[in-house]
């Protein structure tokens, strides 16, 4: 039975079969017209299945559903949206810098993967282990049902749709680039997707499609939502839980001591991003135990923080024989 996490707004809780996240939680938001479903769940029978059993034990089907707004575009959240768009026709709503990525990943990916497979010989990933990292993310391309949107967001709206609950739209990019979170300021409620988690952090990768600064993208991400005042948080996985502002901080602690261990991996040497990621002790396990995606993930995470450092003017970057290493800047 979905939760009312607020008077006519549900969570629901949708299975990700196989996978430690256990399940994705979307949200239900009554209108005038019928409701919004934020975020949806990879498309595998279990998860179709759920949504429709929760949708029936509050009297509602698919029909019911107008609009479904799209924290960004990662299978959990985006997988089912062309399944749930054929069956009931609602309207797909995304952030404009999400939209690039559905042809790319979800259609043609052909090309996302040479790209990839110079980046990871540029930051060092062994001839071996290329082509393995290189389509790590293709399997769960099954997973989902890609749709284009029917309108795209830019951070700053208010959805009005007509019920009591209007939501202001927070680009908060870092752990995807279009990745928008949702405060309603009345009820003071606000819908996180996967950028703030009770317990966990969201992965930051530095990738093809994301170069720059990511994570200083994500650290301005999370001091975007400091100044708001917030009873409940609704986050897209896990549990809801109360205190935004202490959470946000132990997130910024989070990513501090990780830099300060990477600076420590690095020493007096240079040391390239496969490296230093190979020597991180994740909380999950150890790098060469993790399955590809996995491995992929985390040198995405260790070059998003040295890349910051870079920014920050605390290490270098030098080329050689067309791969990439990191030393400090004082050395
Ligand atoms: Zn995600
Ligand atoms: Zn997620």
């Amino acid at each position: 039975m979905p939760k009312e996490v607020l008077p006519g707004l549900y969570q629901l809780k949708v299975p990700i079969p196989n996978n430690p996240l256990g399940w994705v939680l979307p949200y239900l938001i009554p209108g005038d017209d019928g409701y919004t479903l934020v975020d949806c769940g990879w498309n595998t029978p279990e998860a179709f299945d759920a949504l429709e059993t929760e949708l029936r034990d509050l009297s509602l089907t698919f029909a019911d559903i107008k609009r479904l707004l799209i924290t960004h575009v990662h299978p959990d959240h985006y997988g089912l949206a062309g399944r749930i768009k054929e069956v009931c026709g609602a309207q797909v709503i995304i952030h404009q810098r999400e939209r690039d990525f559905i042809r790319s990943r979800y259609k043609e990916p052909e090309q996302l993967l040479e790209r990839m497979a110079t980046f990871l010989n540029e930051h060092g990933v062994p001839k071996e282990e290329v082509d393995e990292l290189k389509s790590a993310a293709m399997a769960v391309r099954g997973l989902v049902v890609p749709v284009e949107p029917d309108e795209v967001l830019w951070g700053g709206e208010t959805l009005d749709f007509g019920g009591e609950y209007k939501f202001v739209v927070y680009w908060t990019p870092g752990h995807s680039p279009g990745h928008i979170c949702f405060y309603e300021p009345t009820h003071r409620v606000i819908l996180t997707g996967d950028h703030v988690l009770p317990s966990i952090t969201p992965n930051v990768s530095y990738h093809p499609q994301q170069r720059g600064n990511p994570l200083g993208d994500y650290l301005a991400s999370l001091q975007r939502l400091e100044s708001l005042e917030v009873v409940k948080v609704l986050p897209a996985h896990q549990e809801d839980f109360t205190d935004l502002r202490g959470r946000l901080r132990e997130i910024v602690q989070h990513h501090h001591e990780r830099l300060d261990e990477m600076y420590a991996i690095i020493g007096d040497g240079c040391a390239t991003g496969y490296h230093v990621a190979s020597n991180v002790v994740w909380a999950t396990g150890t790098f060469d135990t993790f399955a590809p995606f996995m491995r992929r993930a985390a040198l995405g995470e260790t070059l998003a923080h040295l890349e910051y450092a870079v920014q920050e003017g605390r290490l270098h970057q030098t080329r050689e024989n067309g791969v990439i290493c990191y030393k400090q800047a004082s050395g």
